[in-house]
């Protein structure tokens, strides 16, 4: 099977328990990867896990998934203390939305955004680094957003959190480049998945009329990207954001 890209690698990916992480998952495990998923729904953790072990191409791929917060830096060391192999791709995608007006926004719904999307990475990237730096190898993959890049009315802590995400990434793949570890970001525009699927008619129309491609994307969109990025195709990328947006932002 000469056209795995991934094999033999051992990939952590967070949120993977639905929407975009889920099909990064799937993709990664198409390609050979052994992978852990991480989430805190323990039915989907455990009906996925199962279908991916239906999935995968090769016997020597390990599936695992691990309940964990990733707001939480102590819950996040454990899981990794948990982990019997090293991780070769880490994929911090685990993310929520809590929208509000900043007059209106309560400190919790900034916390709970902030932990969740960007102190949740400053958690697994120290955990999966030290690793990364003794076997002179490795990548990280964060997920941000556009709106990390060009804001939304009522979005200002989600927005803070993906923006963060991006100078995080940048300045993490300046310390460790010499090393051989490559960090990058993907900027999905609107995907389909549940964080997306309440979204009243009109507002779905007006968000479409913005994008040049006239559709939202789909989380695969998303994961082909992830795959380049975690594979050798991208030997020579890092401190990157790639936008997946449909050419919402250019
Ligand atoms: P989703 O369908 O709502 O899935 C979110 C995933 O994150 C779930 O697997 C959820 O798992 C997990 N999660 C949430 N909080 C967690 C926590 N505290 N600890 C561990 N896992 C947690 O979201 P999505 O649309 O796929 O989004 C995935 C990522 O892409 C997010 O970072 C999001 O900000 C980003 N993004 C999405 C869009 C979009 O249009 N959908 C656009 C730009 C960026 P459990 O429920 O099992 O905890």
């Amino acid at each position: 099977m000469d056209n795995l890209l991934l094999q033999d690698a051992h990939a952590l990916i967070t949120g993977a328990t639905a929407g975009i992480g889920w099909e990064i998952a799937r993709l990664f495990v198409q390609h050979g990867a052994s992978v852990t998923l991480i989430g805190r729904n323990q039915e989907r953790a455990e009906k996925l896990t199962a279908l991916l072990e239906k999935e995968k191409p090769l016997s020597s791929q390990k599936i695992v998934y691990f309940l964990c917060d990733v707001s939480s830096v102590s819950s996040v060391e454990e899981a990794f203390e948990k982990m019997t192999a090293p991780v070769d791709i880490l994929v911090n995608n685990a993310g929520i939305t809590r929208d509000n007006l900043l007059l209106r926004m309560r400190e919790e719904e900034f916390d709970a955004v902030m932990n969740t999307n960007l102190k949740s990475v400053f958690a697994t990237c120290k955990c999966a680094i030290r690793p990364m730096l003794k076997a002179k190898k490795g990548v990280i993959i964060n997920i941000s957003s556009v709106i990390g890049v060009m804001g939304n009315a009522g979005q200002t802590n989600y927005a803070a959190s993906k923006a963060g995400i991006i100078g995080f990434t940048k300045s993490l793949a300046k310390e460790v480049a010499k090393k051989s570890i490559r960090v990058n970001a993907i900027a999905p525009g609107f995907i389909q998945t549940d964080m997306t699927k309440d979204l009243p008619e009109n507002t779905r129309e007006a968000i479409i009329k913005n994008i040049p491609m006239n559709q939202l994307g789909d989380p695969l969109d998303v994961a082909k990207v992830a795959l380049f990025l975690a594979s050798n195709l991208a030997s020579y990328v890092t401190g990157q954001t790639i936008h997946v947006d449909g050419g919402m932002v250019m």
